[in-house]
């Protein structure tokens, strides 16, 4: 998927902030960002019109999820209608996306690979295959790996080199099974990046 040509980690550097974009380029110090490099240079922007911080925001938002704008703007149209703080429930319902939830359960090693996971096939939901990476889990969901397929080994294969990274309270595995429950919905304090969802708020409602 070449849908942002930049080299990732030089997108960490404009947002000032880890974005995973790849995975394990992020996780060594190869990255910008990385605490142990001597000096961390961020851009800093000149512009800080309260448009441009809402602009930055957004956009900082949906690469990291890696959702194109109009979807981006569904998902906020949706939260608007749902109730609850808008902001919040947007947040909530990026984390839903399947491929956030492949992702967060070690089965790959970025959103990017757990979207590619998933739209070859080799993910489950409830027993049926789901291609679709905006799927969006609902509590109770069984997300497993098609069986004897070359997902399977990829899965396991990643399961096993992120064996130090924690599994988000609200969803639980098990290994043997390769498997992922949906436990409830994340709560802010859950959500995987740092933002001021508020500025997304006011960028949409003008
Ligand atoms: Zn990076």
């Amino acid at each position: 998927m070449a849908r942002y040509i930049k080299p990732l980690c030089k997108i960490c550097r404009k947002y000032g902030e880890k974005l995973y974009l790849k995975g394990k380029r992020c996780e060594t110090d190869k990255c910008p960002l990385d605490p142990r490099r001597k000096k961390i240079r961020i851009i800093r922007r000149k512009e800080t019109s309260e448009y441009g911080r809402q602009l930055r925001e957004k956009n900082k938002v949906k690469i990291f999820y890696g959702v194109l704008e109009r979807q981006f703007k569904r998902y906020f149209e949706m939260a608007k209608k749902m109730k609850g703080t808008t902001g919040e429930i947007l947040l909530q319902l990026l984390e839903r996306r399947l491929d956030n939830v492949v992702y967060k359960l070690n089965f790959a090693h970025s959103r990017r690979m757990a979207r590619q996971i998933v739209s070859h096939g080799g993910i489950l939901v409830n027993g049926k295959k789901v291609d679709r990476p905006g799927y969006l889990v609902e509590v109770g969901d069984v997300i497993s790996v098609k069986p004897n397929s070359r997902h399977e080994k990829l899965v396991r294969k990643c399961l096993e080199e992120r064996e130090d990274k924690l599994i988000p309270a609200w969803l639980a595995l098990d290994k043997e099974k390769l498997e992922g429950r949906v436990l409830r919905f994340p709560t802010r304090e859950e959500v995987s990046i740092q933002v001021d969802e508020q500025l997304i708020v006011n960028y949409y409602s003008k």
